[in-house]
């Protein structure tokens, strides 16, 4: 069946990385359709919206959008168009590979190969009930963790282990301090953790987790986490390996995914042509995996890591090179297709 992908080509960088994924793509004859789908600046400018009902209808038909970053307009109104997207599909689980890539300006030149599968849809960090008192003295938040939603969140991590090959499932916390919630989190995590003998669990607390991330990265695999020590921790693994241009992430819920890059829409680089467009390119490996083509996204993955081995003199600045988005996404494309 031809697998229709709802594309947003988003704000700054973002036509010009999604050009050159999309190039790379079509190297690889995968009999890919898109359909473009406006949100964010653009679709401010042409519907009046930053995330037109028509963009959620598209997105919601074909289950799979690959999405570029988004300007988020600075003032009172609308938080965070990502957000709405989250919250609209109930994307409950956002997936980060970190993984050391040769030739870059990481503190890991090798070693580093794991997931933070973080929750996306509770904790602390959505905000609720955020409130300060008339005086201004006392700020408040409600911070609700449920079982339903650590229990999907968790399972997700472990099926993913299972499905990737991987051997061990790391469940960070702070239940020691936060009994209700991270005790919550927990309880059901070693619950679930029971029914997958043939995965690897341990226990970690969050702030030993963020030591041994940087002491000894080797030792994790996935890691499954509650929503705001995911965000945290997932920068911290992007940082390991590298930084923003080489980092993807997913969004993904029963009904719909949304695969997209870590980075904004870098307006200081917007319009030159020099944009990195790897965290894009890895964020449409991550869709090819979950859609069933993951030797596609491994083509995609050895093709980026011999483009890096070679010092190929197409790749970004960023990257040392002297190239453009586009001459870097043709030595990529030349590599996956041959
Ligand atoms: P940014 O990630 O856009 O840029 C930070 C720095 O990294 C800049 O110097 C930029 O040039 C560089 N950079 C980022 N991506 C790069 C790439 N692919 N190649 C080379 N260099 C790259 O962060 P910011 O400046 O804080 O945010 C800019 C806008 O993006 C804001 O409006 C913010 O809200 C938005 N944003 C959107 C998303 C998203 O849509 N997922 C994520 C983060 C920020």
């Amino acid at each position: 069946m031809t697998q229709t992908i709802a594309v947003i080509r988003g704000d700054g960088i973002g036509p010009e990385i999604m050009e050159a994924t999309l190039h790379v793509l079509d190297a690889m004859q995968l009999g890919l359709r898109y359909e473009d789908v406006d949100a964010g600046m653009v679709a401010l400018e042409k519907h009046g919206e930053l995330l037109p009902a028509s963009t959620l209808e598209t997105i919601r038909k074909h289950g799979i959008a690959l999405k570029s970053p988004l300007t988020t307009p600075v003032g009172e109104g609308f938080s965070s168009i990502n957000v709405a997207l989250r919250r609209h599909f109930d994307l409950y689980a956002n997936v980060r590979p970190a993984k050391s890539f040769p030739n870059t300006k990481s503190r890991f030149g090798e070693g580093v190969d794991l997931i933070t599968v973080r929750e996306n849809t509770e904790g602390a960090y959505i905000g609720e009930g955020q409130m300060v008192s008339e005086d201004g003295q006392i700020a408040t938040l409600t911070q609700k963790v449920t079982r339903h939603g650590s229990e999907r969140i968790v399972r997700y991590a472990f099926e993913l282990a299972r499905r990737t090959g991987r051997r061990k499932v790391t469940v960070v916390h702070k239940a020691n301090i936060l009994k209700s919630t991270s005790g919550l989190f927990l309880k059901v995590a070693r619950e679930v953790a029971q029914e997958y003998a043939d995965i690897e669990c341990n226990e970690m607390i969050v702030d030993n987790t963020c030591m041994q991330l940087v002491m000894r990265p080797e030792q994790f695999d996935i890691i499954v986490t509650t929503n705001l020590f995911g965000d945290i921790i997932s920068d911290l693994c992007a940082g390991l390996v590298g930084g923003l241009g080489l980092a993807p992430g997913a969004n993904i819920g029963a009904d719909a995914a949304i695969f997209e890059a870590v980075h904004g829409s870098a307006p200081d680089i917007a319009g030159k042509g020099i944009a990195n467009p790897c965290a894009l390119l890895l964020a449409a490996a991550q869709m090819l995996d979950h859609i069933g083509k993951a030797d596609a996204g491994n083509r995609i993955r050895e093709a980026i890591v011999a483009t890096l081995e070679a010092k190929d003199p197409a790749l970004t600045p960023d990257l040392g090179g002297s190239g453009t988005t586009m001459s870097f996404a043709e030595a990529i494309a030349r590599r996956v297709a041959g």
